[in-house]
């Protein structure tokens, strides 16, 4: 094998909710179809950072509100690190309660504000728990210039969001898509997402990854190519079952692209 990925995972047991193990499973496969080695890393609490500076690529899930406060405990003492991944351009996919605490913070509907780790230039609050949870099926249409990808064609993302809180863009904070269906960031700017140097955060669940195997590429021949320093191309996967289901969803829900 030519190629090979050292993918880390955040805190498996605590933060993987609807399905979002989907999206390291995903990652895996379409390495190894293509003959790119995997090596998968579970982030906890006794890693070291000498362990996370190795990684290629960084995913964390969704969680809970309990969840993300004892998260946060540990998660701050891995900030520099893994701020020096996203600075170094490698990719990082964040979903849901995981771009909460790395934004500026999170305020739960119970509870103090839980501080991020202020990468993304976003925060986040809860109503409370009266409050109407955003939840159902959703799609978007990438931000693709976002991503540095200037001529890229449209791509519209599919997937279901479950939220309570509620997250706005800071002046510097750019967003992963723009809401075509569903409720997004927030219920109101039509933003989804955020996204900073290679790092996407989102709130797709559903999971992300396979439901739209085009973000899976970009991230594996972006990490492909900061390790290695090459131009990458990656090898042609039959997704001709991944794109009916895509459309499927894409017609249910009305959206014309
Ligand atoms: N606890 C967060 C919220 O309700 C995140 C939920 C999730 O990750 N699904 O907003």
């Amino acid at each position: 094998m030519k190629h090979a990925l050292t993918i880390g995972w955040l805190y498996p047991d605590l933060m993987s909710t609807y399905g979002d193990r989907g999206n390291v499973i995903a990652l895996e496969k379409r390495c190894g179809w293509r003959d790119i080695a995997t090596t998968l890393v579970p982030i906890g609490q006794d890693t070291p950072s000498a362990k996370i500076q190795t990684l290629d690529l960084l995913f964390g899930g969704g969680a809970q509100d309990r969840e993300q406060g004892l998260v946060m405990k540990d998660l701050y003492k891995k900030r520099d690190v893994i701020l020096q991944h996203i600075e170094q351009m490698k990719p990082a996919l964040f979903v849901c309660g995981a771009p909460q605490l790395m934004g500026k913070y999170y305020e739960p509907s119970i509870g103090k504000r839980i501080e991020g780790l202020g990468i993304f230039d976003i925060t986040t609050r809860h109503p409370g728990q009266s409050s109407e949870r955003l939840i159902g099926n959703t799609a978007a249409e990438v931000n693709w210039d976002g991503l540095g990808e200037k001529d890229h064609g449209s791509t519209t993302i599919i997937g279901f969001e479950n939220h309570g809180g509620r997250t706005f863009l800071g002046k510097d904070a750019k967003p992963f898509a723009y809401v075509l269906e569903g409720f997004g960031n927030n219920g109101e700017d039509k933003t989804e997402g955020v996204m900073y140097k290679n790092a996407i955060g989102c709130y797709f669940h559903g999971p992300l990854l396979p439901k739209n195997p085009e973000i899976a590429d970009w991230i594996i021949k972006k990490a492909l190519e900061i390790k290695y320093q090459e131009k990458i191309e990656l090898a042609f996967l039959d997704d001709s079952l991944e794109k009916k289901a895509h459309d499927t969803i894409v017609e249910r829900l009305g959206i014309s692209v």
